[in-house]
């Protein structure tokens, strides 16, 4: 049977509204009052670690109630944080991954509901340098944070931990420069859990791209400082929203935060 020609006519109006509204540029989901916006929650700012607050600010289990997915550190700068999966993990400064008890505080930590709106997968053998232009390239734009979820085998990944810090507390740039623990893995296993932050937020977060890192076996991970991929597949949640949990302790209260 054929369709009458003044049928087609609501039918094309139908599938070119879908064309404008379902998509936006790049084949990204579009933003629309419909669209489930996802929050990105900060406990702290950049600058009030940068100066040495490690003094504890809210407990995993508060932040959990905030996020499954994030990275961060411990009170005293006690370790590098992962949590995938609503599972808080610390990497000791010796490399090894312990569990996380619920009422263990953090002075800075990043989390969202990570909830997979796109895959990217991007061909090649690509250099740590090289995998952030790439997803940079694929963003819908730059203005917004992304949670960023990498999971495969890397040809090589170069991460790092820290020891905990006892008052009064070092300055961030002090511990790392003279007391951050280095470890290199070869074909290795696991987890990239990040985020991508816009430059202007650079005094509340680290700009640009932050991972930490975890073997799919729990044995070791830690914050990225260099790698290598091969066809690695970036998944990605745009952060329309950001919160951020300021410490409601003395030495954030008294700091001289810029
Ligand atoms: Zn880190």
């Amino acid at each position: 049977m054929k369709l009458k020609r003044w049928l087609w006519w609501p039918i094309l109006l139908l599938l070119t509204t879908f064309a404008i509204n379902g998509l936006s540029t790049h084949g990204w989901p579009a933003y629309s009052q419909n669209a489930p916006s996802t929050l990105g929650f900060q406990v702290s700012t950049l600058g009030a670690l940068n100066i040495g607050i490690y003094e504890g600010a809210t407990t995993m289990a508060e932040l959990k109630e905030h996020g499954d997915f994030g990275l961060g550190t411990f009170e005293g700068l006690d370790g590098e944080m992962v949590i995938l999966d609503g599972t808080v993990y610390k990497i000791d400064v010796d490399g090894g991954v312990h569990r996380v008890e619920d009422d263990t505080e953090t002075p800075f930590s990043v989390v969202s509901f990570f909830h997979r709106q796109r895959s990217l997968p991007l061909g090649g053998n690509l250099s740590y340098q090289e995998l952030e232009q790439r997803i940079d390239e694929s963003l819908p734009s730059l203005n917004w944070p992304y949670a960023l979820r990498i999971h495969g085998t890397f040809p090589y990944l170069k991460f790092r931990s820290v020891p905990k810090q006892t008052p009064p507390y070092p300055p961030l740039l002090d511990v790392v420069r003279n007391e951050q623990r280095i470890f290199e893995e070869r074909n290795v296993t696991g987890t990239l859990v990040g985020f991508r932050l816009p430059p202007y937020l650079s005094n509340i977060n680290v700009p640009g791209y932050h991972f930490h890192f975890i073997t799919s076996d729990r044995r070791t991970g830690g914050h990225i400082l260099d790698g290598e991929f091969i066809n690695p597949t970036v998944e990605l949640d745009t952060l329309d929203n950001w919160q951020i949990m300021l410490p409601d302790n003395a030495a954030f209260k008294q700091a001289l935060l810029e």
